[in-house]
């Protein structure tokens, strides 16, 4: 049996010393959380996210032989059994070991994610909609405003002044599908400065799904624009959130939905579930039967109190029943029961835990919110993220400064250092660089802080991390299938 996992090595872009270990070099462990299970032992180390599960037996050599050279470690019994430099480069790419005194990746390595790197940027181009659910952050309804296409305008061409090359642009609300026209008219005008610049771009829509029909598919498709539908689960969970506001089902409309952009665009959309306490429990059979519906992709976002949520707290999941879910949806994807779905919250976390690039804006700290995120409220006002709309987080106002100014604005880089809050729990989590410390946003509707972070999100990431380091280990069909999505997942960012 080996003595340590088969996950594959992190892509490393920096300080990269793999291999090179000589018979002269000094091996140290670094500093390490230790979380023992029978014969096994997880090594944690917290400050850049490396991890490895290897033997008790490896781990007691390793401590006996810690900080001497490597000439003077294969002389050790235990090693016949262990395949010494493998071992040992594959604990030193994991970030267990140093090499020389040096890690792999430093924990400076990571700075770059304080720099303004702009490569989303949510336009909310509507604040009403159709639909009163029950949670929705921004309480949305019919009396509600649009934002100017001048703003918008002014947005997009300083969007692609700044950004890293290629530029994703999400149409959001409130219901975006109420102003077509307006999305018609800025997409145009995306799609031709973007070709002038040379810049890669993508558009895309978050919709409630009950207001795409055949005609609006196909102008959306025309212009390559793509639809994300948001949906709760099946019918009876759909339509206690998700509803007309005479409190109608809006369940047939979205499948509806479903099946004409999975027609028109030879694909199903990808969806969005919002996990409150009514489905909570239900995610795994949900799955299942999206998977069965032909259901691409599906995110998951877990209940705020923002909004109307505020009024609905009681809406908040109880954090124990959300692990069981996903620890069921894990081992169904170890059995291959879930398998042509991309699940992509776990994929998300889970790329994390094997990449050390740390592509996904969310699972990170600083996460991307006011560097790779801007989000452009429907008066012109610039917010680092759109679900942190609150005036505390007012970066400015589209009219009157470009978007990297905002991005140097004091109430950016106060967010930057998380409100200069300490967060001492995070301070001592084993698994902070994967988690990234917890969402802000979350952190400051639940708490009206910044340095507590949301107990719920909390509870479910350090279980569900520690979970999927485990099982990682043992399950070469979780790896296959994180694998799989890799490429499918690889552009998927936030899309609340
Ligand atoms: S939010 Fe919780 S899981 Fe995440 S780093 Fe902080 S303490 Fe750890
Ligand atoms: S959703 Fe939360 S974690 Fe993600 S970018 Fe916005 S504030 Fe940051």
């Amino acid at each position: 049996m080996s003595d340590v996992v088969r996950v594959p090595e992190p892509t490393v872009r920096v300080n990269n010393l793999k291999g090179y270990i000589t018979k002269d070099s000094i091996l140290t462990l670094n500093d390490l959380h230790s979380i023992p299970n029978g014969p096994k032992i997880l090594l944690v180390n917290k400050k850049i996210g490396g991890w490895a599960v290897i033997t008790k037996d490896a781990h007691e050599m390793l401590l006996r032989n810690d900080g001497r050279k490597f000439s003077e470690i294969v002389t050790d019994e235990n090693l016949n059994t262990i395949g010494a430099n493998g071992f040992f480069v594959s604990l030193y790419n994991r970030g267990i070991l140093s090499v020389n005194h040096e890690m792999i990746v430093r924990e400076e390595d990571y700075s770059v994610f304080h720099e303004y790197r702009l490569s989303l940027l949510i336009l909310k181009i509507t604040n009403k909609c159709n639909l009163e659910c029950t949670y929705c952050y921004s309480s949305s309804n019919m009396d509600d405003n649009s934002m100017n296409i001048a703003d918008a305008k002014k947005a997009i061409d300083d969007a692609l002044n700044k950004c890293m090359g290629r530029l994703i642009i999400i149409f959001h609300g409130g219901e975006p599908l109420l102003e077509l026209e307006n999305i018609y008219a800025i997409s145009d005008y995306a799609m031709v400065l973007a070709k002038e610049r040379k810049i890669g771009i993508e558009l895309r829509i978050q919709s409630n799904g009950t207001m795409v029909n055949e005609d609006v598919a196909n102008q959306l498709f025309e212009r390559g624009i793509n639809i994300g539908v948001s949906l709760d689960g099946y019918k009876e969970l759909n339509d206690l959130t998700r509803i007309f506001p005479d409190g109608s089902s809006t369940y047939g409309q979205v499948m509806n939905a479903i099946k004409i952009i999975n027609d028109k665009y030879s694909r199903p959309p990808g969806t969005l579930i919002t996990i409150t306490k009514h489905n909570v429990k239900h995610l795994p059979d949900i799955v299942r039967r999206f998977e069965k519906e032909g259901i691409r992709t599906v995110k998951f976002s877990l209940f705020f109190p923002d909004g109307r949520g505020n009024s609905n707290a009681d809406l908040e999941p109880d954090p124990e029943e959300l692990l069981t879910s996903y620890k069921e949806i894990i081992s169904d994807i170890e059995n291959k029961r879930i398998w042509e779905i991309g699940v992509e919250t776990l994929l998300e976390i889970m790329m994390n835990m094997i990449m050390a690039d740390r592509l996904y804006p969310c699972y990170r700290y600083p996460c991307g919110a006011g560097t790779n995120f801007m989000s452009i409220d429907v008066n012109g006002d610039v917010y680092p993220c759109d679900c942190l709309n609150d005036e505390r987080f007012k970066l400015g106002n589209i009219q009157e400064r470009t978007l990297e100014n905002c991005y140097s604005s004091e109430p950016m880089q106060s967010l930057l250092r998380r409100g200069d809050e300490s967060l001492e729990e995070c301070d001592e989590c084993p698994y902070q660089a994967i988690c990234g410390r917890g969402c802000p946003s979350k952190a400051y509707w639940a708490n009206n802080t910044l340095g507590t972070a949301y107990a719920c999100e909390c509870t479910v990431n350090r279980g569900i991390i520690e979970h999927l380091m485990w099982r990682l280990a043992e399950s070469p069909t979780l790896l296959e299938y994180t694998l799989k999505w890799k490429n499918a997942a690889k552009f998927l960012m936030k899309v609340q």
